[in-house]
């Protein structure tokens, strides 16, 4: 099969914080054959696609979706009411959106196990535009609790046990787990656990027997709490809600931070629907929570905890193709540079979920690639600018 030498003014390989001036990734059978300077191409250079002022970095990975979720206003009701078949379609679409926004992998946080292992199975295939999909399926959660719509409603150790067992059988990549409830599920409550440690411990404890790590939805501190004592792979949201508000605990974040646990902060969720509030008049209740959250979300940075991005696209009002404004937002309320943020959406993604495969530019890896206009390591903003997105050596989108 042919090479395909691309050229640009800056290639950033998302391994650190160091990016190539004048440099170029080169593609072959699917996978990136070299990466480096223009200057060391030599005769290669010739027959190189040069795309000028451009940023090419590796395709992004959005930690945290739901493919069936509507993220319309009334997204509970689209998803008590919709029809099985209205689900797919919606999943379908909503991964055509990601892709050609530039997300080349998805971790979807909880979808029915028959539509996302469909997809993923789809995708792979190459039967629809979609980004590779690394899914949970349907979620643990308690009988009633977050999300039981797409969830394994369990309430002891054992039925816990039995669920991850069976969302392995079914395909399951990982295992997802509501830690506490939710504000999307009425009658839960997102400020308590759903699950005590033993039911965690059980849970992270047979996950791993089977080669599979846990994700927990943690809003509340108790659910953290919980979450951590089990040593969870990744903690989302991680709101530290207590009864009477939020309320951020040191103790609770060096434990995450020495424990090597991922928090997937689900920056972008809600953002819109305030700013839509803002222009709309409509008072917001959230608003002095969400002031406090970013205000945990700073800290944990601060304290060395290790991020990765997601959006929770398919809940009100966040979009698929909206995943860039987690990383814009990290670098505005976290003080992150564009290439920390960067990275959180694609080598540390990648280390999160435990795959060698993709995430950064070098020799061997997936040839996921996103190439940009402009500058992204000045400008995070950049990464809106879509010029070429490349899913396994395949062109998706072509701009240039
Ligand atoms: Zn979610």
């Amino acid at each position: 099969m042919a090479v395909t030498t691309l050229l640009a003014k800056t290639v950033f390989d998302a391994t650190g914080d160091e990016f190539i001036r004048d440099g170029f990734v080169q593609i072959e059978n699917g996978k990136i054959k070299a990466i480096g300077r223009r200057e060391d191409l030599g005769s290669a250079a010739s027959g190189a696609r040069d795309l000028g002022d451009a940023t090419i970095l590796p395709g992004l990975v959005n930690m945290h979706t739901h493919l069936t979720l509507s993220g319309s206003r009334q997204c509970l009701h689209d998803a008590l009411y919709d029809t099985y078949e209205q689900k797919m379609m919606r999943a379908v679409e909503h991964a055509r959106q990601a892709i050609m926004s530039g997300v080349t992998t998805i971790r979807d946080c909880g979808t029915l196990d028959s539509i996302v292992f469909s997809v993923r199975q789809a995708s792979a295939d190459g039967l629809i535009a979609a980004p590779h999909v690394w899914a949970s399926g349907n979620v643990l959660t308690s009988t009633g609790g977050h999300c039981y719509f797409f969830g394994n409603e369990v309430d002891t150790v054992e039925e816990a046990r039995r669920a991850v067992r069976e969302q392995v059988k079914a395909g399951a990549d990982f295992v997802k787990v509501m830690a506490t409830g939710g504000g999307l599920t009425p009658n839960t409550n997102p400020r308590e656990a759903q699950f005590d440690e033993a039911q965690m411990k059980a849970i992270v404890e047979d996950s791993a027997r089977l080669g599979r790590y846990v994700a927990a939805h943690c809003h509340g501190t108790p659910g953290i709490r919980n979450a951590v004592a089990a040593q969870v792979r990744t903690i989302e949201h991680c709101s530290f809600m207590v009864p009477d508000g939020v309320h951020y605990e040191q103790p609770v974040a060096d434990e995450v931070a020495e424990k090597g646990i991922y928090v997937c902060p689900t920056f972008g969720v809600g953002e819109r629907a305030r700013q839509w509030m803002e222009q709309e008049g409509i008072d917001n209740p959230f608003a002095a929570t969400r002031n406090q959250r970013v205000d945990s979300l700073r800290k944990l940075w601060d304290t060395g905890v290790k991020f990765v991005s997601g959006n929770d696209a398919g809940v009100t009002m966040t979009r698929f193709d909206d995943f860039q404004l987690d990383l814009e937002l990290l670098v505005e309320h976290v003080g992150a540079s564009s290439a920390q943020a960067i990275r959180t959406g694609t080598s540390q993604a990648a280390e999160a979920i435990g795959s060698d495969d993709f995430g950064s530019l070098a020799p061997g890896k997936r040839a996921d690639i996103l190439a940009v206009r402009g500058n992204a390591m000045d400008d995070v903003g950049a990464l809106r600018n879509i010029l070429l997105v490349i899913k396994s050596g395949r062109t998706m989108v072509d701009n240039a």
